[in-house]
């Protein structure tokens, strides 16, 4: 295999990928504003990236990156592209249900955009696992590395949110040409305890949505929630090396581990 990208292979390497490995990595992402110093593709960029660094890790194929997600609150900035939830559903559905048919049986989404894509991802993944048997999972980099993130964390609580320090310092190791450090500015909320941006990070919360007026106002008209002043390429490193041998583990979990039945194989139709 030339390339870890599925697009960049021919039909004959994928039928001699699939004699001995039946797992594949599926990026997705979201184009949405991050704020003044970060790029608007960031979590696509993140996914791919990832999933690029993993698949060659392990000899897995991924395929083709999914650059837009669900992000309707970040449509309070210009540029960022919203799908409706229930067209990412079917998006990865059909690309799940394709890759199942030619016999992937392992399938491992990796979902830059943390909570907001959660729910479609999850009812597309469900779907499949009930109807196929194929194996599927989501692995996202924020959570599969949060271990090592609260070791490294600078912010003071309330920095986790949106473009904010550890996302920041991931980007300035990634791709330093695409960000502005200049720019980066702080925002940290005093919220109520329940009400912080993240139910995964922050601990006992509950989830209130935003519309894009409270969204704009309360990310200061800047896109920003948390801290990226305090974020460094140095911990952006060490935060890549912790999650890139995570998802590393989790790929062998999966080969090694994981048993499968899949009990059907159908064209998307
Ligand atoms: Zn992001």
């Amino acid at each position: 295999m030339k390339s870890v990208w599925l697009q960049e292979n021919k039909w004959e390497d994928v039928e001699g990928y699939l004699q001995n490995k039946k797992t594949i990595i599926v990026p997705v992402g979201s184009v949405e504003q991050h704020a003044k110093h970060l790029p608007l593709g960031t979590d696509s960029f993140v996914a791919l990236r990832v999933a690029e660094e993993v698949g060659q890790k392990t000899n897995t194929l991924v395929a083709p990156p999914n650059w837009v997600g669900w992000a309707p609150h970040h449509m309070a900035f210009p540029g960022t592209i919203t799908l409706r939830p229930e067209t990412l559903t079917n998006l990865v559905y059909d690309i799940c249900k394709s890759l199942v048919y030619h016999g992937f049986e392992k399938i491992i989404i990796l979902n830059g955009h943390r909570e907001a894509n959660l729910p479609p991802l999850k009812i597309a993944i469900t779907k499949l696992r009930n109807e196929t048997g194929a194996f599927l999972a989501i692995a996202d980099p924020f959570y599969i590395a949060d271990q090592i993130a609260r070791e490294i964390k600078v912010s003071e609580p309330g920095g986790v949110g949106h473009a904010a320090e550890m996302e920041t310092s991931h980007m300035y190791y990634l791709y330093p040409d695409l960000c502005d450090p200049s720019k980066a500015v702080k925002n940290i909320h005093n919220k109520h305890p329940f009400l912080q941006h993240d139910p995964f990070v922050e601990g006992d919360t509950v989830f209130v949505p935003s519309d894009v007026g409270t969204y704009r106002e309360g990310a200061k008209n800047i896109g920003v929630v948390g801290d990226p002043t305090v974020s460094t390429k140095e911990n952006g490193e060490i935060y890549h090396h912790a999650l890139v041998k995570n998802l590393i583990e989790l790929v062998r979990y999966c080969e090694e581990e994981v048993t499968v039945e899949v009990r059907k194989r159908e064209i998307p139709l």
